[in-house]
Parts: structure tokens; sequence; C-alpha cells
């Protein structure tokens, strides 16, 4: 007990020093057991701590003087490698750092006002069209990387509802000593999402699974267990939970922040549509690290567990419901065990950094409605729940003191059908979405079973 204080007034007197400048953090512990540790390398290729924690960043580096250095002028790559640099410098030179940047990021983010006080984040410029292809593709380049000078192959297995599915796929397309196996569940992912798994070919691979998402998610996890698999492959993931996505998705919350704070003096918050709180996380991580954000608004569907939390203090992971904004149907969200950690699991801390606002499937078509009638912006339906949510929240607060930066999580002609049904137009289709829906699929249909699972494996990787 003692020595603990003690060392935490060290630590602390350190950070005061900026003895741990330039350190960053080299290391992760688990968010279930703090001895359990890890570098950056083995929280990349093992995902989820062994204790079944998420890992998290040890010590929370003070980048502040990087941050505000950045401005308007500053790209979104050049923001990406600085703070990579900062924060894995055992991992990354500057040089390695920019060279990383530069092949993972051949997109950008791009900030629109859309309103007197708010403000919209598109991340949905990448090649699957949604936020989820900044975090592919980092993690898809990392792990090249890291492989290069290894011999053997990774084979990185993942299941996927739809979203996830195809970043991935799209990131690791023709990455150097890796194989993908995506599994989905047949006849529920949209024809698009579709094609966005089954195209590519090469070194990805698509398994038709015949079953539900739960089932493709419980052979993933068996298939990690399973002695014989990892006894002759080097299996890993690539989910959601992997620090080397959730890493640089900080990236743009600081690009966004750089991007708007010249142009007007006024406090800076952000409001991101959630799911499984990955996207929150990254952001109220760049906070700790020294980003000026006043406070963040998390916006949900039905599925409230986190806003019931922040409301009641009861903290109640329930099934997930259905509703039109689907990638953010999550009845328990495991980046939570994130957000406890980075607040000492504090309620009135939280609080008093996070608004929660849960958004009805008639409130979201309703918005999409409104912006597209009134300003002719199209809004996929992840987007205009925060958007709904972030008009609340400045509905609430005292006028012309903030402004609100929504995170646009996915490119409306992504979910073309809805935003039709909710706005009368159609939006269009970007072209590297309509290219693929005449390409031919590429699938294997698999029975619902490890043993089916296994035989592929064995037969296709050994
Ligand atoms: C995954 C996803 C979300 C939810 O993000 P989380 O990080 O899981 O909270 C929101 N919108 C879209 C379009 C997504 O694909």
């Amino acid at each position: 007990m003692i020595f603990a204080a003690i060392f935490r007034m060290i630590e602390h007197a350190a950070r005061l020093h900026g003895l741990n400048r330039g350190r960053g953090f080299m290391n992760f512990f688990s968010t279930r057991n703090a001895d359990v540790k890890a570098s950056f390398r083995e929280a990349v290729f093992h995902g989820l701590a062994p204790d079944g924690g998420l890992f998290h960043p040890e010590v929370e580096p003070d980048l502040r003087n990087d941050i505000l250095a950045f401005d308007e002028e500053s790209s979104f790559q050049d923001i990406a490698s600085r703070i990579t640099a900062r924060l894995l410098p055992e991992d990354f030179s500057e040089s390695d750092a920019a060279a990383l940047c530069e092949r993972a990021f051949p997109f950008s983010p791009a900030l629109k006002q859309i309103s007197e006080d708010m403000y919209l984040l598109e991340l949905f410029h990448g090649p699957s069209c949604a936020f989820k292809d900044f975090g592919a593709s980092y993690l898809a380049n990392v792990m090249e990387l890291f492989l290069e000078g290894d011999d053997g192959r990774a084979v990185i297995l993942t299941a996927t509802s739809g979203d996830t599915g195809s970043a991935v796929a799209g990131a690791f397309y023709e990455k150097k000593n890796i194989d993908v196996v995506i599994l989905y569940p047949s006849g529920r992912v949209s024809p698009l999402q579709e094609k966005q798994l089954t195209t590519h070919g090469g070194n990805i691979s698509a398994l038709e699974v015949q079953g539900s998402f739960d089932d493709c998610q419980r052979m993933v996890k068996e298939a990690f267990l399973d002695p014989e698999l990892a006894g002759r492959l080097r299996l890993t993931s690539a989910n959601s939970i992997n620090l080397g996505r959730l890493i640089p998705q900080t990236f743009y919350y600081i690009y966004g922040f750089s991007q708007l704070k010249h142009r007007v003096p006024a406090e800076v918050f952000f409001c991101v549509p959630s799911g499984n709180f990955g996207n929150l996380t990254a952001g109220l991580l760049a906070w700790r690290w020294g980003m000026p954000a006043t406070g963040f608004v998390a916006a949900t569907n039905r599925n409230d567990v986190v806003p019931e939390y922040l409301d009641t203090g009861v903290y109640q992971p329930r099934p997930s419901v259905r509703t039109m904004s689907n990638a953010m149907d999550v009845g328990n969200p495991s980046n939570f065990e994130r957000m406890q950690q980075i607040f000492g699991s504090d309620l009135m801390d939280m609080r008093s950094m996070i608004t929660g606002i849960a958004v009805s499937d008639e409130e979201t078509a309703r918005t999409m409605k409104h912006y597209y009638v009134d300003r002719g912006i199209f809004l996929d339906p992840h987007t205009a729940a925060g958007v709904y949510a972030s008009r609340q929240f400045l509905a609430r607060s005292f006028p012309g003191v903030g402004r609100v930066i929504t995170l646009g999580t996915a490119h409306p002609g992504k979910f073309g059908e809805l935003v039709s049904e909710a706005t009368g137009c159609a939006p269009d289709l970007p072209e590297r979405l309509s290219r693929v829906l005449d390409l031919p699929k590429k699938s294997t249909v698999v029975e619902n079973s490890l043993e089916a699972l296994r035989t592929y494996l064995l037969s296709h990787y050994t």
C-alpha cells in the first residue's frame, strides 16, 4: 500500500517534470489485472489480454505541446506520424512512423460546418466508406511491418456482421505474410456488404457460415482456444478492441480539433455515434494526452446501457435490439472496461466529461429528412443519430459557448436504402462501392461448427 502510494507520487512528479516525455507508453496492461502486461507488438498480435481483459496504456503521455502545435495547415498524415512517433518511440523512429502513416492513410478525414455551432468530421473517405478504415488500415500496416523479417505467415481470423469485415478485407488485401479469413453469417449481411467481403480474393478468404453472427463469433473464439490450430498456425485477430485499431482513432480527434481551433473561440465538444464505444474511448485517450476537449456526447440508439449508466449509476448489459443504425446495436459494449479505467471507475468523474443521449429510430429518420430537405445534406443513420444528439446537447447548453464536432461514421451511400426511405431521395454510391457490385462473389460455404473451420484452416494454411 505504502509502496504503491510512494510509487504513484514519484510517477506523478516524474510526469510533472516531463521525464516521461519521449518515453511514450512502451507498456500496456490488462483492464482486469494490472500485473498482466504487454508491449505494443504483443498487444497487437494478441488482441485480447490472456485474462480476457483489454490492453490499456500504462502511462498517459503528455502530448499537449505536440497537439497544440498543430493547426489547420497540419495534414492528417503529419498528425498521425507525429503522434505515432511520440507514443511508440520503441517501435517507430520518426521516419518509420512517417512511412507507416503515408502507407496507411492515403485517405483523410474532412471537417465540414453543418450549422452555426455544429461541425461534421467526415470519416468515410476510406476504402470501405466507414470510420473503421482508419483503425483497420493502421493495424494492417503495423502488422505487416512487424512481420517483416519473421519467417512464416500470420492468419487473421475475424467474424463480422458486415462493417468490420469490409474494412478489414480492404485494409489487409495484398499485405505481405498475412492471410485473412472472414466469417460472416450467410444471408444476414447486406448485398453490398457481402460483395465488399467476398470480391477481393488473393490473401482474403470469405467463409459463408450457415448460422448467425453469434455462431461466427463462437467459432472464432473456439478456434483461438484449439490446441491443434495453435500448434500449427499463427492465428491472430483484428477486431475492434485491438490497440492497433484504437490508437489511430485518436488521430482524427486531434485533426478535427486542430482544424477548428482558430476558426472560432469556443469550447469544443465531440459527439460520437457509439456501439462498442471504441471510437469514444479513442477520443477520451486523445483528451487525456492533452487535447483540450471540453466534453463528449455519447450518442446511442435504443441500445442505451451507457447513457443509462450515466443517468442512474447502474450498468446493466443486455441483449441488443435491432435498430436502423445497426452498427451501433450493441448490448454489452466491450470498451466500457477501458472507459472505467480512464475515470478510475468514478461515476461523477465520467459524468463531468461525458453526456449520454439515446436516440430513437424515429428521431434518427426525422433528422435525416430535416438535414436533406433544409440544407441538402445526406446523413447516414449512424451519423444522423449523432447529429440529433448534438442538437439536443446544444439546446440544453448555454447558447453560443460551445461548438460540437459530430463524427460522421459512415457514408450515406453505404446505407442508401434507409437514407432514401427517410429523405425521399437516393444518395450517390461512391465509385469504390458501386464497382464491387459488379465483381463476382468468391466465398466458401461452411457448416456452423469448429470442426468445419478447423478443416478449412488446416487444408489451406499448413
Ligand atoms: C462500428 C460503427 C459504429 C460504432 O462504433 P463503436 O466504436 O463500436 O462505438 C458507428 N457507426 C458506424 C457506421 C460503424 O460502422
